[in-house]
């Protein structure tokens, strides 16, 4: 028999799910409300240090609210990092919205500098800007704060790939207006599929909170005075998110662990980049990323999937996706060539050492 397949992010349950579900059943609160949303919803606050949180079906659907919350509408312009995943960006045609998409710099996040040029090139002034902390890696917030703010931008962060990053001290989703987690099955924590909205701003977070159980006026026939969405979490699902709330910060520590056995083992090879890390941020490292000078990645994931190990291309970035082939975008080929270089690595916090040197070993093979 073949080697266990080595998962690219699978999920690691801590122990607990299974008790805190069974405490669901007894309640019968099986439903989109309940003890557990409230108490995850409370972890996600005790942990990140945001003022409210708000527990939902997944990032996507925070990410939609978030827009609607803000008015965005028919018509406006939402800037974006280009290099990210179609979930960030979606709800910007949810709401007929257009967006500008802006390239990456050498932190392989949204470039500040390229940011400035979007805003001046823009068509008319645009109402918010996404930003996604890629592979759990923070942005360059102290730039794309100071720009938003001068030019009245909101300021939405994906989060989804960082909870538990930080940035001089502070939490991932903690400095934008509105930001979102993913629980999806392949995060740093998952409930299977669910995501939580989290802002400063408690009328925002009521707003949608509102918008997400169907805009139902405060009666008892239900009155409709707008048109909501049914994005609620289940209150079973919130269980699993409340026990694996209770291992996150040993989830990260466990990531980067993994990323420094990649790297111990495969610096030595010239053509290989790691991912950076910017100054003064502590990532979550929930992908190992890198990329190759000379080989190409596709020839590194036949090898792997030969030996029954996933991998997987980087991003591929919005401007190159034909869904956005007339979007505008404010490019100068960075995330492009990190496309074309890149490779993820398998980096669940389950991997033991011996599945890092099985991953190590096979790459040193076919580079020399
Ligand atoms: C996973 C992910 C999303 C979407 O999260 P869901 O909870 O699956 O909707 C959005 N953005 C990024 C960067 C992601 O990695």
């Amino acid at each position: 028999m073949g080697k266990d397949r080595i998962f690219l992010s699978p999920p690691h349950m801590s122990g607990k799910e299974q008790q805190y579900i069974a405490e669901v059943f007894e309640s019968n609160y099986i439903a989109p409300l309940g003890a557990f949303v409230n108490r995850f919803e409370e972890h996600i606050k005790l942990y990140t240090g945001v003022s409210n949180a708000l527990a939902l079906s997944s990032a996507t659907a925070g990410l939609h609210l978030a827009l609607r919350v803000l008015g965005i509408r028919q018509g406006d312009y939402v800037l974006a990092s280009s290099f990210t995943f179609i979930g960030s960006v979606s709800s910007i045609l949810y709401q007929n919205a257009k967006p500008i998409f802006v390239d990456s710099d050498e932190s392989w996040n949204i470039s500040p500098a390229l940011l400035k040029e979007a805003i001046k090139k823009a068509p008319k002034k645009p109402k918010a800007l996404i930003i996604t902390h890629l592979y759990g890696q923070m942005c360059k917030l102290d730039e794309i704060i100071a720009i938003c703010k001068e030019e009245g931008i909101y300021l939405i962060e994906d989060a989804a790939e960082s909870l538990g990053a930080s940035y001089h001290e502070r939490q991932s989703g903690t400095f934008g207006d509105m930001a979102v987690y993913s629980f999806n099955g392949n995060k740093i924590l998952t409930t299977s599929g669910g995501g939580m909205l989290v802002s400063e701003n408690r009328t925002w977070i009521e707003k949608a909170k509102f918008l997400s159980t169907q805009a139902k006026e405060n009666y008892l026939h239900y009155e409709h005075k707008e048109f909501g969405y049914n994005y609620r979490m289940s209150n079973v699902l919130a269980a699993i998110g409340v026990a694996q709330m209770e291992v996150l910060a040993a989830r990260v520590v466990k990531r980067r662990e993994i990323f420094e056995l990649y790297r111990k083992n495969l610096s030595k090879i010239d053509e290989i980049q790691f991912m950076p890390e910017i100054e003064g941020s502590c990532g979550t490292r929930w992908l190992t990323t890198l990329t190759f000078d000379k080989t190409n990645p596709q020839d590194v994931i036949e090898a792997l999937e030969k030996e029954n190990i996933e991998s997987r291309p980087l991003w591929k970035p919005m401007h190159m996706q034909p869904l956005f082939k007339d979007a505008q975008v404010i490019e100068d080929g960075t995330s492009q060539r990190l496309f074309e270089k890149g490779l993820c690595l398998p980096s669940g916090s389950s991997m033991n050492e011996e599945d890092v040197l099985r991953v190590c070993d096979t790459i040193k093979r076919i580079l020399v």
